[in-house]
């Protein structure tokens, strides 16, 4: 699946679960808890493809999924390769300490699996939107 095929995908997912929520008068702080981890995974199945195996992908104990994935990452499903023959894919907008990048072959991607500045509750309080593409809107770089 391309980068961008899983942003149009997940925000659709987003945006209904949202939806629901909002129709039940949820305040933001219970949007924002209903997508922990460990209710997602009762409630929305589907939301995710690590809940089927109940994995998350951040071992920490409150892991929340409000902005998975992330608003600093940035993809472009057109990158072109450089002098050296490399294409990247995406990266950190932040550069986080955290963040690193891999390669396969010529491909370069950006790895953010030690990184949980996406997952803090708190952060995403304080940038709270419904919108889940508005949010995200930076990371799509592709034309
Ligand atoms: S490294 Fe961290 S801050 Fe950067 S894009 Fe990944 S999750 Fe976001």
């Amino acid at each position: 699946m391309t980068y961008t095929k899983w942003f149009h995908s997940h925000a659709d997912k987003h945006k209904n679960i949202v939806a629901k929520l909002s129709a039940r008068n949820y305040t933001p702080e219970q949007i924002i808890n209903y997508f922990e981890f460990d209710n997602m995974v009762r409630t929305e199945n589907d939301f995710c493809l690590l809940y089927a195996m109940k994995t998350k992908c951040h071992d920490i104990p409150h892991l929340n999924c409000y902005w998975c994935a992330c608003p600093y990452f940035r993809f472009n499903d057109n990158a072109t390769a450089d002098n050296e023959g490399n294409t990247l894919f995406s990266y950190c907008a932040i550069n986080a300490p955290q963040g690193k990048s891999f390669q396969h072959e010529n491909k370069v991607h950006h790895d953010c699996s030690d990184c949980t500045v996406s997952h803090d509750t708190k952060t995403i309080l304080k940038n709270f939107s419904t919108d889940w593409k508005e949010t995200m809107k930076a990371c799509n770089l592709t034309f």
